[in-house]
């Protein structure tokens, strides 16, 4: 008997670009990654040196019929319009790349359907659908890195701020009377503020004298530096106010955690759910507003997951 040949499996082309890195992955329509490669994004190489690297990468992939494209992004970007807002992660030379059509290219070097979204809001999407959190259907998913990134579901259905775009909520501010180090957005005590490793490093590098990374950190809090311990602490702390304005606003029932700071997050997530009942005290009458707080299972499948879940579910 000659060998049967197997129909290719039909699959979703998702992509993650991050600030220094593009991620290319086929997903099954079961929400499965198939295959997966991962590359450097050259910025002296500017736009379209990316459309290239899009392009290469999907070569590198094993063949399969690619259904359609969807593509997670660092924002800010126009979901609807398919374009990169002047994107503070892409400059060449000093120069910025400006409003950048990324869908329209991506259609002409692909001939097939592209989608854009936030990054933020396709990890809660990927959260909802395969992040093991059952039925639930108003989640909040924060992804604590070098910054700090924040999807919104609700009833179901991804909050989108105004005018199409994503919301901004790691600028909400939680202490706006702590003039000592400001946001990258210019303005002072937003969450990310406290929330984003670069911030972290720089307050707890005042409190230990000099500054460490993150491996560095989560080592001598290991090892029990008091001083290092205690900036993981406060950490906590910041991160329940942070999560009792969202939930103000947005009533989840879970709020996942993923991102680096996740891996340590005994070092500062029992501070936070000490905090967290006191914080919403006024909250859990009738409907208990009190959410559960998780790390995720997905880490940084999240986002493209949530990429597929959006080609999958037009
Ligand atoms: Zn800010």
């Amino acid at each position: 008997m000659g060998k049967s040949t197997k129909p290719l499996p039909e699959v979703i082309l998702c992509y993650d670009l991050g600030g220094t890195k593009l991620r290319a992955a086929y997903i099954s329509a079961a929400g499965k990654i198939l295959a997966h490669v991962t590359e450097k994004v050259d910025l002296k190489a500017g736009f379209p040196g990316l459309i290239k690297l899009f392009v290469e990468l999907s070569k590198r992939l094993p063949k399969a019929r690619v259904k359609s494209i969807s593509v997670a992004s660092a924002g800010p970007l126009h979901p609807g319009k398919g374009v990169l807002l002047d994107p503070t992660n892409f400059f060449t030379l000093e120069k910025s790349w400006g409003v950048i059509p990324l869908v329209a290219h991506l259609k002409k070097a692909f001939k097939k359907p592209v989608r854009l979204e936030n990054d933020a809001a396709a990890a809660v999407l990927g959260e909802m659908w395969k992040g093991g959190h059952g039925r639930k259907q108003n989640i909040v998913a924060m992804t604590l890195g070098t910054g700090v990134g924040i999807g919104v579901i609700t009833n179901g259905q991804l909050v989108r701020a105004g005018r199409g775009l994503h919301t901004e909520a790691s600028h909400i501010p939680i202490n706006s009377e702590d003039r000592n180090y400001p946001c990258g957005c210019g303005a002072y005590g937003c969450i990310e503020a406290y929330l984003a490793g670069t911030h972290f490093s720089k307050r707890m590098g005042a409190r230990v004298g000099k500054e460490l990374t993150g491996p560095e950190a989560v080592e001598l809090a290991e090892d029990g530096d008091l001083q290092v311990r205690t900036s993981f602490r406060e950490y906590g702390k910041y991160l329940a106010q942070a999560i009792r304005s969202l939930t103000v606003t947005f009533a989840p029932e879970v709020v996942v955690l993923s991102g680096g700071f996740s891996h340590a997050s005994s070092l500062f997530l029992p501070e936070t759910k000490k905090a967290l009942p006191h914080l919403l005290e006024r909250y859990r009458d009738g409907i208990d507003l009190l959410p559960e707080v998780k790390v995720s299972k997905l880490q940084n499948d999240a986002g493209i997951l949530g990429a597929a879940y959006l080609a999958l579910n037009d």
